[in-house]
């Protein structure tokens, strides 16, 4: 893909790509003017950037507590990018592999914890590492820590700052609609768009159809987008 996908800012709205989303974020005008509200209790909170580890076409920007553990991360991947048919999943930092199930740790020969630990017990500001979905077709996730702020408490463990905005493909039968399915079959290939008209006679078969959606595990296992995050990320300015 020649071009950057943009994503919006929750709070002004303004679009930017990945990286200069990363520069904004931290000076974002309207930002600061809720961090100003006053009063209450206080809590920290880390800020997320994540991306595929060999694609930045995909990417999030979360702010979450530092209270919250690695298997709330998890579990919100799972919700807005991954979930397909229950894979087991790691996060692996400095080193130290973090799964569900700790203990069976013959896989990559490295030390095993839970995923049940307090962020801030495992990060730190400027920290990078990686978490993987599925160990057959792997999602393979890259995490940054790109800052780390006291701020006023809210009820939410995790906030979505930034997402990119859902990719357009055009259908490969037609040339003229844009992409819904990606067939299966033809994507190994390094194609498979097709738009509704299309996928209707697509010599594949309906069975080889996946939808297309907002994901880097889009056409992969039997991924079909998430019913909890829709694709279009809407600022709340
Ligand atoms: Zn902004
Ligand atoms: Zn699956
Ligand atoms: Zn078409
Ligand atoms: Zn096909």
């Amino acid at each position: 893909m020649a071009k950057r996908t943009k994503g919006k800012c929750k709070y002004c709205g303004k679009e930017y790509t990945f990286s200069y989303m990363n520069k904004h974020l931290p000076v974002c005008e309207e930002r600061q003017k809720r961090w100003e509200e006053a009063g209450g209790k206080t809590c920290g909170y880390f800020e997320l950037a994540i991306c595929p580890k060999y694609n930045r076409d995909y990417w999030l920007f979360l702010e979450i507590k530092e209270t919250a553990t690695l298997k709330d991360v998890d579990q919100f991947l799972r919700d807005i990018w991954l979930e397909c048919c229950g894979h087991l999943s790691e996060f692996d930092i400095d080193g130290i592999r973090y799964d569900v199930a700790p203990g069976d740790d013959f896989f990559w020969g490295k030390p095993t914890k839970t995923m049940d630990c307090k962020l801030k017990s495992v990060l730190e500001k400027g920290m990078t590492f990686d978490y993987r979905y599925d160990f057959g077709s792997t999602t393979e996730l890259m995490i940054t820590v790109v800052n780390y702020r006291i701020g006023k408490l809210r009820k939410e463990k995790v906030v979505i700052l930034s997402r990119n905005n859902p990719i357009e493909f055009m259908c490969e039968e037609c040339g003229r609609k844009s992409a819904v399915y990606i067939c299966t079959e033809c994507y190994y290939e390094g194609s498979g768009w097709l738009c509704g008209d299309c996928a209707k006679t697509h010599e594949c078969g309906e069975e080889m159809l996946l939808p297309v959606c907002n994901s880097p595990r889009m056409g992969v296992c039997g991924y079909c987008g998430s019913d909890i995050y829709p694709d279009q990320f809407v600022p709340d300015k």
